[in-house]
């Protein structure tokens, strides 16, 4: 690089973290830097409100990042493209279209992706979680197989996965198709491969959770783990199939496949290994955060750890544009989680306290709607 050249800054996806610091950079932007985006489109999902959206809640546009205008905010560039290869050897990002994009620093919150089985990908009775730009079009065409089921017939609606996305998601399907179509009758199950619901919260949310999911008539296996699916049932690896007509997959959390074939150090599940300050091992100046970065200690795969990266990732890629040493983060030892139960409640987590009722519901839309306006200040797009 030319000496008073701009620091060529890439954020490789429109993640959470990146977000932040592209508002960041909107509120107080970096001399003598040029900031690029590279994300697969132009607006980038807010998984938060997914649920209420499948509820018929909030409209699909509430559930988006407007990132074309918050890159117009911050003076940066944006590459609507995938970002396919990485290398923090030769310094270059690979898009897409295979263009090849040279950088000074950059900063990896691609989010994960799911572990399925074959036969899951195609199939049209399955609802998988990720990538969340798939599911407006799988959910529409579920809903449509569901508008053509003839009155009296019954529907099992198996969630695999027993994290609080899985959970949500399958209170909120099933109140909806229910709302949907009150003649036909929704069986609903979940299936954990984990011996509890919501591995990462404490006894007394799970038990609240496991009380909403009761109430709903959801049937809980728990500590089993589904080998693969057929076209109206789950297979075990132990046990008989459990009969599914509709299947959510939330389970196996890994990273994309496409850094496995970058330089970059991963763990065994495929996520960027990152020191305190949120580099990357053995690669200065290049960073990752949210779900596809692997801190030590491992942090739970939430949105709001992302959101919380989005800030001292800024101040560190400010100061590795300016040849700076990064800083360490200290994440925050609890956070609070707000998991909706699908009948306008919803179930408030923070460590080992637990509480639930509507007033968790009107706060998780508060706070999501907050987040949403922060980002697409014009709502009328
Ligand atoms: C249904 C559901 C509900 C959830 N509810 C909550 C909740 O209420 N609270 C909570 O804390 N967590 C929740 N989660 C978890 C949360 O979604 C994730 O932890 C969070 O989205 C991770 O944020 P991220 O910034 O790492 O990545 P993401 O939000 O996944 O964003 C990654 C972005 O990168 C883009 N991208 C991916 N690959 C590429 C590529 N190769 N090139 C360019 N761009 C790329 C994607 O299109 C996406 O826009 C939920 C998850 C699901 C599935």
């Amino acid at each position: 690089m030319n000496a008073g050249a701009k620091k060529e800054l890439v954020l490789i996806g429109g993640g959470h973290a990146h977000a932040l610091v592209l508002e960041a950079f909107a509120r107080r932007p970096e001399p003598g830097v040029r900031l690029t985006v590279i994300s697969e489109g132009r607006f980038a999902a807010y998984s938060g409100r997914v649920p209420a959206w499948l509820a018929g809640k909030c409209t699909l546009a509430d559930t988006q990042i407007d990132l074309a205008a918050l890159c117009r905010r911050a003076g940066a560039r944006l590459i609507e493209q995938r970002a396919t290869a990485f290398s923090a050897e030769t310094r270059e990002v690979t898009l897409a279209g295979g263009e090849r994009l040279g950088f000074d620093a950059a900063s990896i919150n691609v989010g994960a992706t799911l572990y399925k089985p074959e036969t899951a990908a195609q199939a049209p009775n399955v609802l998988a979680l990720r990538p969340l730009a798939k599911l407006p079009s799988r959910w529409q065409a579920l809903c449509a197989r569901v508008d053509a089921l003839p009155a009296g017939s019954r529907q099992s609606v198996v969630s695999v996965g027993g994290g609080a996305a899985g959970c949500e998601t399958l209170l909120a399907v099933l109140a909806a198709l229910r709302a949907r179509r009150s003649d036909v009758r929704f069986d609903g199950a979940l299936i954990s491969g984990g011996q509890t619901l919501l591995p990462d919260a404490g006894r007394l949310p799970r038990a609240l959770l496991a009380r909403a999911l009761k109430k709903a008539d959801v049937t809980l296996r728990t500590g089993v783990r589904v080998s693969e699916l057929g076209e109206e049932a789950v297979m075990l690896e132990q046990g008989a199939p459990v009969p599914a007509d509709i299947v959510l997959w939330a389970t196996g959390a890994i990273g994309h496949g496409w850094l496995k074939e970058s330089d970059l150090a991963l763990n065994e599940r495929g996520f960027i290994e990152v020191g305190k300050s949120l580099e990357a091992r053995g690669a200065p100046g290049v960073f990752a955060a949210g779900d596809g970065a692997a801190f030590t200690p491992a942090l739970p795969k939430a949105g709001v750890y992302a959101v919380r990266m989005g800030p001292p990732l800024a101040a560190n890629l400010r100061r590795a544009c300016r040849g700076e040493a990064p800083k360490d983060w200290r994440p925050p030892r609890r956070v609070l989680s707000l998991i909706g139960t699908g009948d306008g409640r919803a179930v408030a987590s923070y460590g080992p306290l637990g509480a639930a009722g509507r007033w968790a519901w009107r706060l998780k839309e508060r706070i999501d709607g907050r987040f949403i306006a922060r980002f697409n200040p014009d709502p009328k797009r």
